[in-house]
């Protein structure tokens, strides 16, 4: 019986991170989070950390942008 790899073996593209990755997000909402990122378009693998990282971050900018900054 044949195994295929799918996705989730890809490693987290996180700069200096080769976790292997649990979510595949947008890689431009990735960079604008600020997070290292070397691309800036299609999918970004992130690993649960950074995954985790991405959405506090996100999460942050929406209070930020709330609080009128
Ligand atoms: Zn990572």
């Amino acid at each position: 019986m044949a195994e295929r790899k799918g996705d989730k073996d890809k490693p987290c593209e996180i700069e200096g991170c080769s976790a292997v990755s649990e979510r595949s997000v947008s890689a431009k909402k990735v960079a604008d989070s600020g997070l290292e990122i070397s691309k800036r378009s299609g999918k970004a693998h992130l690993c649960k950390d950074h995954y985790k990282e991405f959405k506090k971050k996100t999460k942050k900018d929406r209070e930020l942008q709330r609080l009128g900054w």
